[in-house]
């Protein structure tokens, strides 16, 4: 690991002025769960690092006229545990209480979560692969067994956040602050962007930005919802496939839905054709079928992945009957 500095910001203002215009040069550290491991492995070398998970505004969730306001260095535990999650917008704890191992949950924060680096193995490798400034994808030809199979190329990372498909799913938007108590606000569904529109970075975060909270909507009265994760084995792991999904009924049709899916494609992919054609629906085996093969219309999978396509298309299909 490379030499680096420390230095702790008093306000959030501080920590936005400490940042600078380079990507990479000073790094924020939250609960350090990625970023740490991403320094011992040579593959990221910050020169200072800025710790922000002592900043107040960034901290605790609170509710705010019909939705929570979550700050981004509140660890998962506590997203968890919290009542208000729990009541208001039950598709996060859900999906925020399968990230990792208890220990991940305690020290990894809901920020750190969305913004965390992608696990393709030759980028945790050193490979230099696109991800790390150089001119080819070793997986699209490689070992590409836990690659995309949406969205992909040139890149093929899949996006590994079990957090961001829940948010996603429930309309969730980022307060981003910059240098000079300049702030924006960004709907989740924009935050991430695919390896064509940058294939270096997972999100629009300027070198000197930092996400400060995450706005969520209250999911709408009487919806149901669940977060299904599909992994190698039953115990901690990221996912081969994951679906958020969101039902409203009326009458025991599907009034309102909203599926995202996680670990298929390098951002959170909203499944669409799998929402048109659940919507106005009941909620069965035939139902529930048509929106899983829908989900994955216009997969590309790749020469080891294939088993991605029926795999997400039953984890839709199980998500769906499980809100009947
Ligand atoms: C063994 C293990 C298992 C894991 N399993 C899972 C899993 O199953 N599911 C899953 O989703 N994740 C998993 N993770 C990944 C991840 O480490 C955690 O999910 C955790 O939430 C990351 O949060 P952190 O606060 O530790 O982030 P950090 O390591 O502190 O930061 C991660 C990245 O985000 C940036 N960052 C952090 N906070 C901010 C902010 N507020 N604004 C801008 N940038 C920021 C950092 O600069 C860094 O690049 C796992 C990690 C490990 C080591
Ligand atoms: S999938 Fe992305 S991170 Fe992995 S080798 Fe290809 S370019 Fe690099």
């Amino acid at each position: 690991m490379e030499n680096f500095s420390y230095s702790r910001p008093a306000t959030l203002r501080d920590a936005t002025a400490q940042l600078g215009k380079e990507h990479g040069r000073v790094a924020i550290i939250a609960g350090g769960t990625d970023l740490l491991g991403e320094m011992k492995d040579e593959l990221a070398a910050p020169a200072r690092l800025v710790p922000v998970r002592h900043l107040r505004e960034m901290q605790g969730v609170r509710t705010v006229g019909a939705g929570l306001r979550i700050g981004a260095a509140t660890p998962l535990v506590d997203v968890v545990e919290n009542r208000a999650v729990q009541e208001q917008a039950p598709l996060l704890a859900m999906a925020a209480v399968k990230v990792g191992t208890p220990a991940i949950r305690n020290m990894g924060t809901i920020g750190g979560n969305i913004c965390q680096r992608p696990r393709c193995w030759y980028y945790r490798n050193n490979y230099p692969c696109f991800k790390h400034g150089g001119s080819a994808c070793f997986s699209a030809l490689g070992e590409n067994d836990f690659h995309a199979i949406l969205e992909g190329g040139p890149s093929f990372i899949v996006h590994p956040s079990d957090t961001a498909p829940a948010l996603v799913a429930l309309g969730a938007s980022a307060r981003i602050a910059g240098p000079g108590g300049r702030e924006r606000i960004v709907p989740l569904d924009a935050f991430f962007v695919t390896p064509r529109q940058d294939v270096r970075r997972e999100n629009v975060l300027q070198p000197d930005e930092i996400l400060v909270e995450l706005q969520v909507p209250n999911a709408p009265a009487g919806s149901r919802a669940t977060y299904v994760k599909e992994m190698v084995r039953e115990t901690w792991n990221f996912a081969l496939c994951s679906v958020a999904a969101m039902v409203t009924l009326s009458n025991g049709v599907v009034s309102d839905v909203r599926i995202v899916m996680g670990g298929v494609a390098p951002v959170p992919y909203r499944a669409l054709k799998a929402e048109a054609a659940i919507r106005g629906q009941r909620l069965t085996e035939t139902t529930a079928a048509a929106a899983g093969a829908a989900a994955v219309e216009g997969a590309r999978p790749l020469a080891k992945n294939g088993y991605k396509v029926p795999l997400t298309q039953a984890t839709v299909k199980r998500a769906l009957l499980s809100l009947a």
